[in-house]
Parts: C-alpha cells; sequence; structure tokens
C-alpha cells in the first residue's frame, strides 16, 4: 500500500491526527482537535510547510472534527486510517483489521478500561462514517505485552478472579516499548537480545524486551501500576485502599481520583505534575520538588533491576517519552542507582542528547551493558502496524 496512513487517537473530548507516509522522510501532517463538544472547540496542527495553524470548531462533535481533519489532509488521500485503541484483553495480540467481530470483542473488553474504550469506539464509529471506504485498523496498547508469561501476568489471586473476570496484568504503551526496542535492535551491534525499556512520560513504565518480545512490564491491569507518574501514584500497599476508606470514610471514587489524578510528581512536590518545572523547584532547593525527584527516579531503578531478572541478558537500557528524551538528570541519577548493573554513562553524551536526538551515551571503550536514549514514535508504530494489518490480514 503506498498510500499515507492516517493515525487517530481518540479522546472523550479530543482527536488527535497524523497522516504518516511509507517513506519514513515524507514531512508529516499531524495536529489535535480538542474540547469537542463545546464552544471553543477547535483543530490546531502544522501544515507540510511546517507552519501552524488554530481552526475555530464551535460546538464540533468528533464526526465534524474528523470532516475538519480532512480538509486539512492538503488532497493527499490515506488509504487506511490506524486507531490507537488501550485495551485489547487477552484477545488482541495484534494489531486487527476492524469489522463487526472486532468491534465486539473491543466491546467486550470495555470493562477492563471504562474511561478508554467506549471513548475509542466512539471514534471508530465517527472515522468509518466519515471514510466509509477505507480499511481501519485497531493498534492496542496491550498487544506487545501479550507474550508475558504467567509469572509475569498472574497477580498472586484466587485463580476464578483471573478465569472469570480476566483480572491480570496486561501493560501499556506496548507501541512505544516495541518501538524504542526495535530501533534499539537496529542500531545497536548487539541486536534485538535484552532491552529494558523505560518510557517516561506523564504516563510511566518500564519494559523487558527478549528478541523483540515483551517478557515482563511495570503496568499491570490498569496504567496505574508501577513507576511514579505526573499525576499517578504507581505502586502503593494494596492495603492502602481498605485503609482509607476504614480511616477516612473515603468512597472508591474518590481513592480513585486521589491515586489517579492528586499524586505522583504533583502529589509529592505539592507543586506540578511537569517534570521541568520539578527539575527546576528542586535545583532551587523546593524540599517537595526535591523529595519527587528522588522518589520518581529511585522508583524508575528498583522496577528496572526487578525487571532486569526477567531476561536471560541484559544488553543495555533505553530511555524513551518527554522525560526520558529529555532530562539529562533524570537519566544520571536513575543510572546511579544501578552501580552493579555496568553501565557507564558519558556526561557529555548525556547532557547533548535531548530534544528528539537518538544516540548512545556510553564511555568510550564500555564494554557493558549499553544507555540508548531513542525518541519514541508511536504514532509511526501505529502507522507500520496499520499498513502491515492491510496488506497481509489474517
Ligand atoms: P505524554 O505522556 O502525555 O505523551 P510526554 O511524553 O510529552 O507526555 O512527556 C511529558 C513530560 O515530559 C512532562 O513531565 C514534561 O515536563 C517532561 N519534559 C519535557 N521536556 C522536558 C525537559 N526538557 N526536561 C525535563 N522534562 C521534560
Amino acid at each position: 500500500m503506498n498510500a499515507p496512513v492516517l493515525v487517530i487517537n481518540c479522546g472523550s473530548s479530543s482527536i488527535k491526527y497524523a497522516l504518516i507516509d511509507a517513506d519514513p522522510q515524507a514531512p508529516r501532517l499531524a495536529g489535535l482537535a480538542e474540547r469537542l463538544g463545546s464552544s471553543d472547540a477547535r483543530l490546531k496542527g502544522k501544515d507540510s510547510a511546517g507552519e501552524s495553524f488554530t481552526q475555530p470548531l464551535p460546538n464540533a462533535d468528533h464526526a465534524d472534527a474528523l470532516n475538519a481533519i480532512l480538509q486539512r489532509l492538503e488532497g493527499r488521500v490515506p488509504g487506511a486510517v490506524g486507531h490507537r485503541i488501550v485495551h485489547g484483553g487477552e484477545h488482541f495480540t495484534q494489531a486487527a483489521l476492524i469489522d463487526d467481530s472486532v468491534i465486539e470483542a473491543i466491546e467486550t473488553t470495555a470493562a477492563l478500561a471504562p474511561l478508554h474504550n467506549p471513548t475509542n469506539l466512539a471514534g471508530i464509529a465517527a472515522t468509518r462514517k466519515v471514510f466509509p471506504d477505507l480499511p481501519q485498523v485497531a493498534v492496542f496498547d496491550t498487544a506487545f505485552h501479550q507474550t508475558l508469561p504467567p509469572r509475569a501476568y498472574r497477580y498472586a489471586l484466587p485463580e476464578a478472579l483471573y478465569t472469570e473476570h480476566g483480572i491480570r496484568r496486561y501493560g501499556f504503551h506496548g507501541t512505544s516499548h516495541a518501538f524504542v526496542s526495535q530501533r534499539a535492535g537496529e542500531l545497536s551491534s548487539r541486536g534485538a537480545g535484552g532491552w529494558l525499556t523505560a518510557h517516561l512520560g506523564n504516563g510511566c513504565s518500564t519494559s523487558a524486551v527478549w528478541n523483540n518480545q515483551s517478557l515482563d512490564t511495570s503496568m499491570g491491569l490498569t496504567p496505574l501500576e508501577g513507576l511514579v507518574m505526573g499525576t499517578r501514584s504507581g505502586d502503593v500497599d494494596p492495603g492502602l485502599h481498605a485503609h482509607l476508606h476504614r480511616q477516612l470514610g473515603w468512597s472508591l471514587d474518590e481513592i480513585d481520583n486521589v491515586l489517579n489524578k492528586q499524586s505522583g510528581l504533583l502529589g509529592l512536590s505539592g507543586l506540578t505534575n511537569d517534570m521541568r518545572e520539578v527539575e527546576d523547584q528542586a535545583m532551587a532547593g523546593h524540599p517537595g520538588a526535591k523529595l519527587a525527584l528522588d522518589v520518581f527516579c529511585y522508583r524508575i531503578a528498583k522496577s528496572l533491576a526487578a525487571l532486569s531478572c526477567a531476561l536471560p541478558k541484559l544488553d543495555g537500557v533505553i530511555f524513551t517519552g518527554g522525560i526520558g528524551e529529555n532530562s539529562p538528570i533524570v537519566r544520571r541519577e536513575v543510572l546511579a542507582l544501578l552501580p552493579h548493573f555496568g553501565f557507564s554513562l558519558d556526561e557529555a553524551a548525556n547532557e547533548a542528547t535531548i530534544r528528539g536526538k537518538e544516540g548512545k551515551l556510553d564511555s568510550a571503550g564500555h564494554q557493558g551493558p549499553e544507555v540508548w536514549v531513542i525518541p519514541t514514535d508511536e504514532e509511526g508504530r501505529i502507522a507500520m502496524e496499520t499498513r502491515h494489518c492491510v496488506e497481509t490480514p489474517e
């Protein structure tokens, strides 16, 4: 298929889009329709000359926004649409060409992602209306982690909770972990091998990847498990919920809200969920920001050390996501907590590898496991999987 792929990521009031050519050098058209359903709904993006635009779309719904996006594709006609879908449960181990049975299976999985899957489905329905003749493909955040062995995906809970209710670890950010580990395998002389990946953005997760297969990951049934994130707590004692309920009388919704929206960097610093500001304030001596940075880095190091148990051998660690790609401080602090792994960081390379640069951060002549920064490209990976799915349907 030579035509470009339109990648769509539908939220409850937003649609992120990118038009991606098979040729990686070809310019991408990308943008975001936001505040949909409100009077100040708008479409923001960049054209192929790199010029930014903002177009008001008062009271636009998802279908209106898709029609406006269509007008912004500069006459380039997509050959397929690739949808980012948050949860594929155990049903989807790879991308799937969307038909009624696939939609039904995504609906069945909605119980596992009640906030996201219904929104993604609404996006598919609107896109099918606007582009009735295009093949549509669902690409799942969870699919890459379907290779986890039972010892990594099962919780130590009564079996019926797994067999009857699907309660297990699924993992997320799959397209990102898949993209950066594959890219490291191409760039490094070590090949596919054993890689620890750290996707550090607003959401954060780690993964252990062996020969391009995920063997363990830090997120679980939901994206709340694992690392400290912008506003999410990551791991807490599972007894915390009962404690907060019994001692403070908090409802489940209140507990859920605190753990997802008021914790993480924001909760610890008392200031912000934005790592740039946390770093600035920590440098200026703010105790909460210093603690937030400290806990954030320690928990990443602890998670990487734990996930190394999943790998037969360790070839290196890969940092990605807004923080992983741009924060020499976080990379340095995390690696300093793993001295027994034999990494050797070149400080100058660490400082210089920011703003979308790709590179190896090792000291010259270093023989131990490598350290890489690889800017993630989740949309590029979704386009690639969409193309593959359309060209070679099961
Ligand atoms: P999302 O997960 O929403 O896609 P990103 O991957 O863009 O988010 O990551 C956002 C995070 O990256 C924010 O915490 C932001 O502060 C952080 N970030 C971006 N640039 C820098 C920087 N120069 N230094 C430190 N953190 C940065």
